[in-house]
């Protein structure tokens, strides 16, 4: 089996931790955040486990849904200037707490998400530039 890396993951606008501790998916804390579909609006609960698509949520997403995410805290948007490669979704951006950012497709159903690493000021640079901040 592999090695499972728990995600540690804020919210690129306000900082704040986005990980839940008090709602466990596969041992690890899940990853909270407001959503909106064309039908409803709720809260999902991510798995922080790299790889893994698991969520939980409130409301029903149907399958090939595109979801909006919130951060909880401060509620702006998680996007991200970038679409998915896969299906041209709009991408999702979390900033990793080591430091990187991942991203994720906000199109449910879709397996799409990775993790960036490299150089990590222009990264963090970039990322800032594309928000505005
Ligand atoms: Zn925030
Ligand atoms: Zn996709």
């Amino acid at each position: 089996m592999k090695k499972q890396i728990s995600l540690n993951v804020q919210c690129p606008h306000c900082l704040t931790s986005l990980m839940d501790t008090e709602n466990v998916l596969h041992d690890f804390p899940s990853i909270k955040l407001n959503i909106t579909t064309p039908a409803n609006r709720g809260i999902i609960h991510l798995c922080s486990v790299y790889e893994c698509f698991d969520h939980r949520s409130n409301i029903e997403i149907k399958d090939n849904t595109v979801v909006d995410f919130y951060c909880p805290s401060c509620n702006r948007e998680l996007l991200v200037n970038e679409e998915c490669k896969l299906c041209d979704a709009p991408m999702v951006s979390f900033v990793l707490l080591t430091g990187g950012r991942v991203n994720i497709c906000s199109r449910n159903g879709c397996s799409n998400h990775y993790v960036a690493f490299s150089d990590l000021t222009t990264e963090v640079t970039k990322f800032y530039n594309e928000f505005g901040v």
